[in-house]
């Protein structure tokens, strides 16, 4: 086993592999930016090394530098957690011929999964059902792309081939936006990722996102760990996610995960990765991609198969075999994870910047927060604005939701706006409730962003003298009591259970 693992990663990612390092007896070493010498990430670590400078470009983007340090202070294994580096095969080929291992696949199924029209064939070569398309060049003239539009039938889809993020992503409805949309598809995957590929997609209505958790050794086996359903997105971003789907059957799930199994054994895939499927309004799946890292949404996946997934993401890395067999994994109960992010959500959720005067999280029975901040943490605007995610397990659904609802109202964090109240009233919404989910919920549903429409002016005054009273001294903290038109965080609005 290591000794050291460096995380090339920030945020509640770092601390949570920080945890699971330390508890095996490795010692955890890792990076920051300027923007986050004083991070909570840093301060969970046995070492840290600076990265001189702010953006990600930068710094956690940096592999050279990363790989660097990884050899100075003598780590023998690198954790990119998710986003920056974790899905770049460029960057798992240095750490191999740095002779350093990279905690994750390898290059090469990085690079087979990367590029989803290699994907979408591989799928389509073991059998696995994918989204009707047309993978054929797009350059030219566009006459093939527009037949092939027409059998497909719109509205079509244009994604981009590098593509990630939504990005290089186009809806189209009718033959004469075609060429624009493919144009305007290949500029932006240009632009993001270095390269123009697109390729066409029926467009399914109101689909479920459902997608396995796999799991590969370096001795042949690969397992899967049950589905995770992540349709209540914004802007083809997650929100929440749950396991198990509230509409997949033991069979459907059966089919799906030996689907994502054949898949990933045919690429000979190890460690951690995830299969994602849309599942259209008659139950029929079908392949989107392949994410090959850890993501986001694991610990909803650890909560019902009682697994550490970074641990075995390690043991897998340093070459032992899988810690668990198909046959060992018997998931249970409910779990339900809600992203709690620093923004607004009645200003079109645009991101909220400061220092968090106070934060104070939810504790109890079967409650989980992966934190990346914590009382006096600056949220800057360098990097994604995810604070932390409240994870809950519940024997089913409705206990899950319960639990979730109680523990989103004893989350306080005054200082900077989150989403909290939104994600509160997202688990009252009927529909969210019933479980009737699809990923252009929020378009469809009225959300509203807080509760405070009938707040009197008492209340006001005193959250914000309490807001005030816990302010830094420095005048940082809140100017106005009210509903933050202004953009200034409602003190109201953050102070959860203390409204009572
Ligand atoms: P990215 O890698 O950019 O995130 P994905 O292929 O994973 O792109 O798709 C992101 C989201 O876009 C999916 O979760 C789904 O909501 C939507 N999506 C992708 N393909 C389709 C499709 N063919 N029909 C309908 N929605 C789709």
């Amino acid at each position: 086993m290591f000794q050291k693992v460096l995380i090339a990663n920030r945020g509640e990612i770092a601390v949570r592999i920080a945890q699971t390092l330390q508890e095996m007896g490795m010692s955890a070493a890792g990076v920051y930016s300027d923007a986050d010498r004083e991070a909570l990430h840093v301060s969970c670590l046995d070492e840290a090394f600076p990265l001189d400078g702010n953006t990600s470009s930068e710094t956690y983007l940096r592999g050279d530098k990363i790989l660097e340090i990884a050899r100075r202070c003598g780590a023998a294994a690198i954790h990119p957690g998710y986003g920056f580096l974790s899905e770049n095969a460029a960057f798992a080929q240095m750490c191999r011929d740095a002779g350093i291992v990279f905690i994750g696949p390898t290059p090469e199924a990085i690079r087979a999964m990367g590029d989803k029209i290699l994907a979408k064939q591989t799928a389509v070569g073991v059998g696995v059902p994918v989204v009707p398309g047309w993978t054929g060049s797009l350059d030219g003239d566009l006459e093939n792309a527009r037949k092939e539009a027409r059998r497909i039938g719109y509205p079509v889809l244009i994604k981009a081939a590098a593509g990630g993020g939504g990005k290089g992503m186009r809806l189209v409805h009718e033959e004469g936006d075609l060429t624009a949309a493919v144009e305007a598809a290949q500029r932006e995957s240009a632009g993001a990722f270095g390269d123009s590929r697109v390729f066409i997609e029926k467009y399914i209505q109101r689909p479920r996102h459902v997608e396995i958790q796999i799991f590969g050794d370096h001795h042949g086996h690969v397992v899967h760990l049950n589905e995770r359903e992540c349709s209540i997105q914004r802007r083809h971003q997650k929100i929440v996610e749950e396991s198990p789907s509230p509409v997949v059957t033991a069979a459907l799930r059966a089919e799906m995960g030996e689907a994502a199994v054949r898949l990933a054994s045919v690429i000979g895939y190890t460690n951690a990765g995830t299969v994602e499927f849309i599942l259209d309004e008659s139950g029929s799946f079908y392949f989107l991609e392949v994410n090959t890292r850890l993501q986001v949404e694991h610990p909803v996946t650890e909560l019902i198969t009682r697994q550490d997934l970074v641990a075995a993401q390690v043991r897998v890395a340093a070459g032992e075999p899988l810690p668990f067999r198909q046959e060992d994994l018997r998931p249970s109960g409910h779990a339900l994870e809600c992203r709690i992010y620093a923004e607004d959500a009645s200003r079109g959720f645009v991101p909220s910047t400061g220092t968090i005067e106070l934060l104070r999280l939810p504790a109890g029975c079967n409650i989980r927060v992966d934190s990346g901040v914590t009382t006096g943490s600056n949220v800057s605007v360098y990097y994604d604005p995810m604070l932390a995610k409240l994870i809950v397990w519940g024997h089913n659904r409705e206990d899950s939701l319960r639990r979730m609802v109680w523990a989103l109202e004893r989350f306080v964090v005054l200082g900077v706006t989150t989403n909290i109240e939104f994600l509160r009233n997202l688990m009252l919404h009927p529909e969210f409730w019933s479980g009737r989910l699809h990923t252009h919920f929020l378009e469809e549903h009225r959300v509203s962003a807080n509760d405070a429409e009938d707040v009197p002016n008492e209340a006001w005054i005193a959250a914000a003298l309490a807001s005030r009273l816990l302010a830094d001294g420095n005048g940082s903290a809140v100017r106005s009591a009210h509903s933050g038109q202004d953009g200034t965080p409602s003190p109201w609005r953050s102070a959860g259970a203390w409204r009572m």
